[in-house]
C-alpha cells in the first residue's frame, strides 16, 4: 500500500510496519478483534467512526482518528492491504523487478557480461519473493489496527444496516460518522464461454507457480501490459488482445506507438481492432474468437487472463439502505470533500471513481483527515491527475494530454525528444521511448508531460512539483539539473517548445 514499502510511505503511516508493533500494545482501551466483543444485534457497539475496508485509505484513517482520541472500529473482509499490497502495486512491481533482471541478464552481453548457461525465469523463487513483500506490508498493517490505543478490528463482510449502523454476520455497530473504503475488483465481462473455460484475473494470476506456455491477455491497458511484458520476460509467449486501435488509448498517439514498439519489439504479439466475442477451450487449451477485420478470427493460448477494468465494491454494502447514492457504474457519488450525499457518510479510494490508484486513495485519506482533524479545506479538484505505467521503460504522466489540452481549448507549445537523445539513457544501454512536455504558450503554465523512458516514474515528479507550484515554465526551463540524469533534459525540453505538428 502505500505502505509503498517495504519501508512503505513517505510519511509517518508509511512506516507502518516498523511501528506500533510495540508502545501501544500495552495500553488498549477497545481491545482488537470481533471475537473479543461480540455485540447483539440489539446492542449496537457505538464507535465515533466506522470505516469500511483496509485499503489505501481505512488504515491511515483509522490511525489517525484513533491518535485523535476517538474510536474506530474498522472491518476488513479478506486481506489486510486491499489489492495494491496483495494484488496490486507491490506484487506486480516485485514481479516486474524479477522480469527486469531476466531481461538484462539476456542482454549481458550488450553490457559486456558474460552469462554462461541460459537464462530462466523459476516462478516459483519469483512467486515467494514477491509473496515474501505482500505478506510483510499485510502484517504490518494488521499488526498496526490491532495496536491501535483507540480502534478495535472486525474481519468480516460489512452492511449498512441505517445510515448510522453497520453489521458484520451477527454483530452491529453504529456511528456518526462512517467512511468507505471498499475498492474495486477486476471486471468479468459476460462473454459467452467464460462460464465453463478457466480464466485468470489480477488476483489469480498471483497464484502461478510456473510460466504459462502461452498467455493471453485480453485488454491492452496498464494491467494488461504490465502483466504481459513481465510474462514474456519470464518466458511465455503472449498475446494482447485489443479492441481500440491502440494501447493505452488514454494517451497521446506518440507515446501509445512507442509503448507498442517496445512491446512488439520483446516479441508480444498484438491483436488491435479486435473485440474478444467469445472463449472456448479448456484449461491448457483455450481459445479466444475475436471480430476483428484483419488478421486470424481466433487466438490460440493455454492461459487467459482478463484485463478489462475495474469495477467498485459497492453492489452488496446496503448503499439503498442507508440512502447512499451510486453512478450508473456503480461509484459512490462523492462532492470535491469525499462526503457522499448522506450527512456523516464518506467514500474514500477506487469506491469513489476519482482515481483508480494507490496515490489517490491515499490522497483522498490526507484530505478527509486533514478537513476533519485539523480544520482544512483540501479538496480533490486541487490534485493534478498522475500515474505511472510500470512496464520497462517505465511511463511517468502527470496532467493532461496533448490531445486533451487542445481539447480543453488551451494554446499549446510541446517539447519532445527520443530518449536516443537523452545521455543517461545512452549510458544505461536503455534508449527506448521518449519525453514530452505540453505548455500553455499564453500563461506559460505547464498543463502535462508524459515521460516514457528509463527512470520516467521518477523524473516525471520534477514537472509535476512544479506544476504544483503552479510555477510558469520558464522556472523548471532555467533549473539546473543534476547530469547525468532524465531529469536534466527537462530544461532542455523548455528551451525547444515548438507549436504541434497539426
Ligand atoms: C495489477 C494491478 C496493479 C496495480 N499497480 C498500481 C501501481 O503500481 N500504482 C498505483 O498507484 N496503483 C496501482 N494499482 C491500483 C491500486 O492497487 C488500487 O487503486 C488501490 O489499491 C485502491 O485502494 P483502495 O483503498 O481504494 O481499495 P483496496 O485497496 O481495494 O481496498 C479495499 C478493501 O476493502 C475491503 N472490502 C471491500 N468490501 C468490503 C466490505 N463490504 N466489508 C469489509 N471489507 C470490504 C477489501 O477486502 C479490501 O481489502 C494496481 C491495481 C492492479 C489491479
Amino acid at each position: 500500500m502505500r505502505t509503498r514499502t517495504g519501508v512503505h510511505s513517505p510519511k509517518s503511516w508509511r512506516n507502518l510496519q516498523d511501528s506500533r508493533s510495540d508502545g501501544l500494545k500495552a495500553v488498549p482501551c477497545i481491545t482488537a478483534s470481533d471475537s473479543q466483543h461480540p455485540t447483539e444485534d440489539s446492542m449496537a457497539q457505538n464507535y465515533d467512526a466506522i470505516i469500511i475496508g483496509a485499503g489505501q485509505a481505512g488504515p491511515p484513517l483509522a490511525r489517525r482518528l484513533s491518535d485523535a482520541g476517538q474510536s474506530v472500529a474498522l472491518i476488513e473482509r479478506h486481506l489486510f492491504g486491499g489489492t495494491c499490497v496483495n494484488t496490486g502495486c507491490i506484487p506486480t512491481k516485485a514481479m516486474v523487478a524479477s522480469a527486469y533482471a531476466a531481461h538484462l541478464a539476456r542482454r549481458g552481453l550488450d553490457y559486456g557480461v558474460i552469462i554462461n548457461g541460459d537464462v530462466r525465469a523459476d516462478m516459483q523463487i519469483i512467486k515467494a519473493r514477491k509473496d515474501r513483500m505482500s505478506e510483510q506490508s499485510r502484517t504490518g498493517i494488521e499488526k498496526m489496527l490491532r495496536n491501535l490505543r483507540r480502534g478495535a478490528v472486525y474481519t468480516g463482510h460489512a452492511r449498512f444496516r441505517t445510515a448510522h449502523e453497520v453489521s458484520v454476520g451477527s454483530q452491529t455497530m453504529s456511528a456518526d460518522r462512517i467512511f468507505i473504503n471498499v475498492g474495486g475488483r477486476a471486471v468479468v465481462p459476460s462473454m459467452p464461454g467464460l462460464d465453463r473455460v478457466p480464466f485468470l484475473t489480477n488476483s489469480s494470476i498471483m497464484d502461478l507457480d510456473t510460466v504459462p506456455p502461452h498467455l493471453v491477455i485480453i485488454g491492452g491497458s496498464y494491467v494488461g501490459l504490465e502483466f504481459g511484458q513481465m510474462f514474456r520476460r519470464f518466458g511465455s509467449q503472449v498475446t494482447i488482445i485489443e479492441m481500440g486501435a491502440r494501447l493505452v488509448q488514454r494517451e497521446d498517439e506518440d507515446i501509445s506507438t512507442a509503448i507498442q514498439d517496445v512491446l512488439i519489439g520483446e516479441g508480444i504479439a498484438l491483436r488491435l481492432n479486435a473485440q474478444c466475442i467469445r472463449i472456448s477451450g479448456d484449461a491448457g487449451a483455450i481459445t479466444a474468437h475475436i471480430d476483428c477485420a484483419e488478421g486470424s478470427p481466433s487466438v490460440e493460448g493455454t492461459h487467459l487472463l482478463l484485463a478489462v477494468g475495474r469495477q467498485p465494491n459497492t453492489d452488496d454494502l446496503g448503499l439503498d439502505t442507508a440512502g447512499v447514492t451510486r453512478d450508473e457504474r456503480g461509484y459512490i457519488a462523492v462532492n470535491d470533500r469525499l462526503e457522499t450525499n448522506v450527512p456523516g457518510i464518506w467514500a474514500l479510494g477506487e469506491c469513489n471513481g476519482h482515481g483508480a490508484f494507490t496515490h489517490t486513495a491515499y490522497n483522498d485519506f490526507e484530505i478527509v483527515a486533514s478537513n476533519l482533524l485539523n480544520g482544512g479545506a483540501r479538496k480533490i479538484s486541487d490534485r493534478i491527475p498522475a500515474y505511472g505505467l510500470y512496464i520497462d521503460p517505465p511511463l511517468g504522466r502527470a496532467g493532461l494530454t496533448e490531445t486533451e489540452a487542445g481539447r480543453d481549448g488551451h494554446k499549446i507549445l510541446i517539447g519532445k525528444r527520443p530518449m536516443t537523445r537523452v545521455s543517461r539513457a545512452l549510458e544505461k544501454g536503455e534508449t527506448n521511448g521518449l519525453m514530452k512536455i505540453i505548455v500553455d504558450s499564453q500563461s506559460q503554465e505547464i498543463l502535462g508531460a508524459a515521460i516514457f523512458g528509463t527512470g520516467g516514474d521518477e523524473a516525471i515528479h520534477c514537472v509535476l512539483d512544479t506544476m504544483y507550484a503552479r510555477a510558469p515554465y520558464p522556472v523548471l526551463e532555467h533549473a539546473m539539473h543534476i547530469h547525468p540524469t532524465v531529469c536534466e533534459l527537462i530544461p532542455t525540453l523548455l528551451e525547444e517548445l515548438a507549436p504541434p505538428a497539426s
